[in-house]
């Protein structure tokens, strides 16, 4: 069954509220005035039986039943009043009693059930009234007196109440549900509007935005934080799409090298050892290439949340000793003096692949970026809290202003200069993000034409020397 809309719901749930008030409302209002009415009508009918005292106490006391009888018979059967009045003795020994009320007994109660005063309603040839049956003492006689009054009044206006309340009830109820239907559309239509505007919102258009609301309500929050989300949604795709756009700019590069360098051997007949040098160029494109593959996949896993941080009690000097067995050869090679000062034990939790590939990142920096004559030195040391390795250069050293920036990704400070050295520009945020999983970061200092420090800062863990194996 399709759901009702809010507007059209909150509508019914305040036509069923209004409602049940006009009910309540009525009805208390109903009966207060038929108490009020019936009130009025009993004070009066008390009033004639106060006169009725009166007339009896002004009888001698021992005045005998028979003559009783005519004189109240002589002065209530002509007078109005006592057209519904009947008047007995305590012993059930009837005074007097109006011809309407013989015609009608059923009007009356039995004297003996008169024990304290009754007030009650009747209705006799449809027409009502209301009677008050009570024992009175006079004289030092107790009599038992049956009074009534007709109250086609106070019946005729609750009538008319009732009447007004069975018209204007409805007419108001009507009014209200309109007015809240009303109301509820003015306060849903911006909700409209915002469905509307984010319908339209896709990968395409992702800088709309939904109308700003200043209602100041569940609305405006609304559609400020849907707002919000649009603009992480946004930044967040154009970061993808900017990766994407690099990653394709940077792959098509050396692809092409290889295919230019394939063409021109392929050209002419060319003798073996022009042949090899060819293939040794396209050898190194192809290896650069398949590095800028494995940051790229190692980028996205991370962004996607995929790759896999195998955290452990992890001694950093085993580790580190092992990486830079590698790079004193690389060293000699290019003429740079590297040190290394990795003397005490250094407890981190963390995952040692990707300790090692941020240190292999930072080296192979310092040494891409130290012409010979040079040196790169690197440091293992800790404080009570932190675990740092240094990585110290006497290179090129980098302007402070691209000292914010060299994190980003494929951002390099020579383009064409770091391209020949073989750098996309992800280096530096592959290990940036490692050091981040390891809530940690890397501090950078440097002196253009002096050289450079990074600084990979660990949190330590406090950890006894024996120990060093994962738990
Ligand atoms: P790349 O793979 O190009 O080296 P990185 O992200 O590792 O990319 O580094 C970004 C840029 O930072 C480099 O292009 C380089 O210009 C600069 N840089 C990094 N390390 C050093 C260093 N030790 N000395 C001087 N410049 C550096």
């Amino acid at each position: 069954m399709k759901k009702l809309s809010i507007g059209v719901r909150l509508t019914l749930w305040y036509l069923a509220v209004f409602a049940l008030g006009e009910l309540v409302f009525g009805a208390g209002m109903w009966f207060i005035l038929r108490a009020n009415l019936y009130d009025i009508v009993d004070d009066s009918v008390e009033s004639q039986i106060e006169d009725l005292r009166n007339f009896l106490s002004a009888q001698k006391p021992d005045t005998p039943l028979p003559a009783l009888q005519q004189q109240v018979k002589g002065a209530y059967s002509i007078e109005h009043p006592g057209d519904y009045l009947a008047l007995y003795l305590e012993n059930g020994d009837l005074v007097y009693r109006s011809a309407f009320l013989d015609a009608h007994p059923s009007a009356l109660l039995p004297p003996q059930q008169v024990k304290r005063p009754i007030s009650e309603s009747r209705r006799i040839e449809h027409h009502p009234f209301r009677f008050l049956f009570e024992k009175m003492s006079v004289n030092g006689r107790v009599f038992i007196v049956e009074m009534g009054i007709p109250a086609d009044d106070a019946v005729d206006t609750l009538h008319q109440f009732r009447n007004y309340l069975w018209i204007f009830a409805p007419l108001l109820l009507f009014g209200a549900a309109g007015l809240g239907y009303w109301m509820s559309r003015k306060a849903l239509a911006p909700m409209d509007e915002l469905v509307r505007t984010a319908r339209a919102v896709s990968g395409t258009s992702l800088n709309t935005r939904l109308p700003k609301l200043a209602t100041g309500d569940e609305l405006q929050r609304l559609s400020d934080t849907l707002n919000e989300m649009l603009d992480r949604i946004e930044k967040a795709f154009s970061r993808i799409t900017q990766f994407t756009a690099d990653a394709s700019h940077e792959l098509r590069t050396p692809i092409s090298l290889m295919r230019t360098e394939a063409e021109l051997a392929l050209r002419r007949a060319r003798g073996e050892e022009e042949y090899r040098e060819s293939l040794r160029h396209i050898l190194l494109e192809a290896e650069r290439t398949t590095g800028l593959i494995e940051q790229l996949l190692s980028l996205a896993r991370a962004d996607s949340g995929r790759e896999i941080v195998r955290m452990s009690k992890l001694d950093l000097r085993p580790m580190v000793q092992s990486v830079i067995g590698g790079w004193r050869q690389v060293a000699t090679m290019r003429g740079l003096q590297f040190s290394a000062d990795v003397d005490t034990s250094a407890f981190v939790a963390g995952d040692e692949t990707l300790l090692r590939r941020a240190i292999e990142i930072l080296l192979d920096n310092a040494f891409k970026y130290t012409p010979a004559p040079g040196w790169v030195h690197l440091r293992l040391e800790q404080s009570d809290e932190n675990v740092v390795i240094s990585v110290q250069d006497s290179g090129v050293g980098i302007e402070p202003v691209e000292q914010g920036r060299i994190f980003e990704r494929f951002y390099r400070i020579d383009k064409a200069r770091t391209r020949n050295l073989g750098g996309a520009g992800l280096g530096l945020a592959i290990a940036q993000w490692v050091a981040v999983q390891h809530h940690g970061e890397i501090i950078v200092e440097s002196r253009p034409g002096e050289g450079s420090t990074f600084r990979l800062q660990l949190p330590r863990l406090s950890m006894p020397v024996a120990d060093p194996q994962p738990a």
